[in-house]
């Protein structure tokens, strides 16, 4: 077996340890002489699992108590859908903050139900930057403030939690979530899918402040209402037991790591190091502002864009996987979520190099 690097968008890298385990417990969990995924979500055994990986969240994020942890399905985008058909609560007008690609897609899609209000958008700029909290033009009476912290297309990061008054916060943290502190308190809802930073695909976590519960649309499905998940505890039908489990034990990997405060010393030194080595070259760039860029997803180009080509052949027999770019942007794309070692940059850095003397 050789593990290679891999540099996914998502479905991302997980953890060496996390698959071991997983692979250890795979026939037999605990015992129990059946597999995790042949369980019933509502045994003794699987619900242990799933409220050890609630707790394990809670404690890592800093969750108050005044929020639910809700364990979903149907990805991020059903949560573009899901926002307003809960959180509009009898207005007619959100506002929206417009960074790239995904915040445009929770922007159609809210438009359904509602007036999706740009309330700053950074596309006249090539969305190269995140708007500043003063070119935030917010609407007091909107029913609440969405916003992507984490573009993971355009590789556009906010370095700052915008500041929305009584107005409820919506953040799509998908590409973000448990890179670094967050102070949860300071937003109304949070959702992420999970196949990033939390674990497989199939999994969406949303973690909700208990007021804007029991507001959904009466129109809206039975399992697009936030409090139908919240008074069954992500239970009202079967939940995504694998997904859950292994995020579980993702979040006791982070916990052994350090948690949050080691992955941001990590991360901030990962993307540090990628950027330094982009900026110092003649050969690779990258477009977004010094105090914007993602350290999460890292987009670049090389100078000849002829040469795409021969560095993903070249970087792929050299065991760094899935560097290409966007296919809406070309390029290249490294994404360092906290699965990705410190090693692998250096590895990318190390291949850049050796690519950039014999093709620069
Ligand atoms: N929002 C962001 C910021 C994303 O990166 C993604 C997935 N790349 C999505 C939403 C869509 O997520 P999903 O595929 O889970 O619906």
């Amino acid at each position: 077996m050789s593990r290679k690097f891999n540099f996914s968008a998502g479905p991302a890298a997980l953890p060496d340890e996390v698959l071991q385990q997983a692979r250890d417990e795979m026939l037999d969990w605990h015992g129990e002489g059946l597999s995790i995924m042949e369980m019933s979500h509502r045994s003794d055994a699987f619900v242990s699992v799933a409220t050890q990986a609630e707790q394990d969240l809670r404690e890592l994020m800093g969750i108050p108590d005044n929020y639910r942890v809700l364990f979903l399905q149907g990805g991020a985008t059903s949560q573009f859908a899901m926002v307003p058909l809960n959180l509009l609560g009898g207005r007619d007008s959100a506002d929206y903050i417009n960074t790239g690609i995904w915040s445009k897609k929770a922007i159609q899609e809210a438009g359904r139900y509602a007036t999706a209000r740009i309330a700053a958008s950074t596309e006249s700029a090539g969305f190269t930057r995140v708007p500043s909290q003063d070119e935030l033009d917010l609407d007091p009476s909107a029913a609440y403030v969405h916003y992507t912290p984490n573009e993971t297309i355009g590789g556009v990061e906010f370095g700052y939690v915008p500041e929305t008054g009584e107005v409820p916060l919506v953040a799509d943290m998908s590409s973000t979530i448990l890179s670094r502190p967050c102070d949860v308190s300071r937003f109304g809802l949070i959702y992420a899918g999970a196949q990033k930073n939390i674990g497989p695909a199939g999994l969406t976590v949303v973690i909700v402040r208990d007021d804007l519960l029991g507001r959904a649309a009466a129109s809206a499905p039975t399992m697009f209402d936030y409090q139908v998940h919240a008074e069954a505890d992500s239970m009202n039908n079967t939940p995504p037991t694998f997904g859950w489990y292994l995020a579980g034990l993702v979040f006791q990997w982070l916990k052994r790591q350090g948690g949050v405060e080691a992955m941001e010393a990590i991360n901030r030194r990962k993307a540090d190091k990628l950027y330094g080595y982009i900026d110092g070259s003649d050969f690779y760039a990258n477009p977004i502002d010094a105090g914007s860029r993602s350290w999460m997803n890292v987009p670049f180009t090389l100078a000849d864009s002829a040469l795409d080509k021969l560095f993903l052949e070249q970087a792929d027999a050299a065991g760094l996987l899935n560097l290409k770019g966007h296919r809406s942007v070309g390029g290249m794309r490294a994404s360092l979520y906290n699965a990705v070692p410190e090693a692998a940059v250096d590895a990318l850095i190390d291949f850049m190099r050796e690519f950039e003397k014999s093709n620069g």
